[in-house]
């Protein structure tokens, strides 16, 4: 694709960085069909192709709309296209970049422009968003229905129940962890279960008190500064845990193998704080190295496959019980598409025994995208309700995934359990000790 930058962009990084993305397109359309904003309204300005056409015509300087900010606010950014593009056009980074300019362009009326301010305040903050979820909870009956559905309700699976015990931190091998700033309050297990299973394989899972949130909900709500200075924060905050001797680790470094994320759309944002912040003369450098150490704990797992298999006691012993052990997988777009993990989970979860289902469309998104079920719930309704259908229809009795947002947008669709595919890994290790504990007892 051909392209004349205008002046107010053409020299700086983005621009320059957006122009070479740009020229990959060769206007194919290979990426229309895997579009679900495309599937759901058949208009090519609701496809990647369409939003790529839009973006080039906002850099080179044509005026900016509020139809313009529509069709680009409707993307999922699920980054489907990216996967299937032959030019390796890399239409994420593109989508933030135009939305960032178009954004300082279009004024957004003062509702909308408060909708997304207050999403700015509460997501990231684990603190806030915890007591206004107890406080929306309580009040519920109370508010108007967006609000009231807006509101995440308590399911009946392991993800939102008591939180387990986590073990101490005991071993040599050690990672840190991202709590994340909503899956404490709304999914404690999921990071109690990481803990737990890690131990069992010989590695301590550590907190950096001063972590929080990865700054993805910012940036992709155009607050790009924000979302930044959050990813500083970060890599603030872990540096003294990666040990490297003649840095800031300093005396005490503690030397982790890696940062685990257990949400995948966590995971994606920080896999790219190198990049975000390669331009940053006093964070580039440690940046890129935290981006280097993070991996998804489903990467972590797959390296201790053997060993995780022999704790359940061996390949033969695995079949499980019939009624917990079908299961379908809903693979997040942060991680099939984001970070292009596929088929990690899914391969942990048979070697452990389980039986998965086959889940027809699994490339499409569920909905959920960030702040999307919220700023767009029209579309995000109709995508989960597909989503949902496909997933139930291998007849499964629970349904893993592994990223929050989905989990909670997945829950609210279906009656079946939505968990964390490593919280069910951790159930079955438990009541394997539990078997081992009773057969012993049965002995003596
Ligand atoms: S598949 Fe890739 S090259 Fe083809 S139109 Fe889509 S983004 Fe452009
Ligand atoms: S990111 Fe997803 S919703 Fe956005 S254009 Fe690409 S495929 Fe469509």
């Amino acid at each position: 694709m051909q392209t004349h930058l205008a002046d107010f962009i053409k020299d700086s990084s983005e621009g320059q960085e957006a122009e070479a993305i740009l020229r990959n397109c060769v206007h194919c359309g290979f990426c229309l069909a895997t579009c679900p904003t495309y599937q759901l309204l058949g208009d090519e300005l609701d496809s990647p192709r369409g939003r790529i056409y839009l973006i080039k015509q906002v850099l080179e300087g044509a005026p900016v709309t509020q139809k313009t900010q529509l069709h680009l606010d409707r993307c999922l950014t699920c980054r489907a296209c990216e996967t299937v593009c032959p030019s390796g056009v890399q239409y994420g980074r593109l989508v933030d970049i135009g939305r960032g300019i178009v954004e300082k362009k279009v004024a957004r009326s003062f509702a909308a422009g408060a909708v997304r301010y207050a999403l700015r305040q509460t997501l990231p903050n684990a603190g806030v968003f915890a007591s206004l979820l107890k406080l929306g909870r309580s009040t519920r009956p109370l508010l108007p229905g967006v609000l009231r559905d807006s509101i995440p309700r308590i399911k009946n699976s392991q993800s939102a129940g008591p939180t387990l015990s986590q073990p101490p931190v005991q071993h040599q091998r050690k990672m840190l962890v991202l709590e994340g700033c909503v899956q404490p309050t709304l999914a404690p297990n999921i990071n109690a279960a990481t803990a737990r299973i890690l131990d069992k394989l010989g590695i301590s899972l550590i907190k950096a008190p001063n972590a929080g949130c990865c700054g993805a909900v910012s940036y992709h709500l155009n607050a790009q500064q924000e979302g930044l200075d959050y990813m500083r924060r970060n890599v603030d905050a872990w540096w003294p845990y990666v040990g490297m001797e003649d840095d800031a680790g300093g005396e005490g470094a503690v030397g982790v193998e890696a940062i685990v994320m257990t949400a995948s759309g966590c995971g994606v944002t920080v896999k790219e704080y190198g990049h975000l912040l390669r331009h940053d003369p006093v964070y580039a450098e440690r940046a890129a190295r935290i981006s280097e150490l993070t991996k998804d704990i489903s990467e972590i797992v797959e390296a201790e496959t053997q060993a995780l298999v022999s704790l359940l006691g061996g390949p033969l012993a695995n079949k499980g019980d019939a009624k917990k052990s079908r299961l379908a997988f809903h693979s997040p777009c942060t991680l099939q598409h984001g970070m292009r993990i596929r088929g990690v989970a899914e391969k942990i979860l048979v070697a452990a025994g389980f039986e998965l289902t086959y889940v027809p469309d699994a490339h499409l998104c569920c909905g959920s995208a960030g702040t999307y079920s919220i700023l767009q719930p029209e579309l995000s309704q109709q995508l989960l309700k597909n989503k949902v259908t496909a997933l139930e229809s291998g007849q499964p009795t629970r349904i893993a995934t592994a990223n929050i947002g989905c989990l909670m947008h997945v829950q609210s669709g279906t009656s079946l359990p939505v968990e964390h595919w490593i919280e069910i890994l951790d159930e079955k290790l438990r009541d394997k000790d539990t078997r081992t504990v009773e057969s012993a007892a049965q002995v003596r």
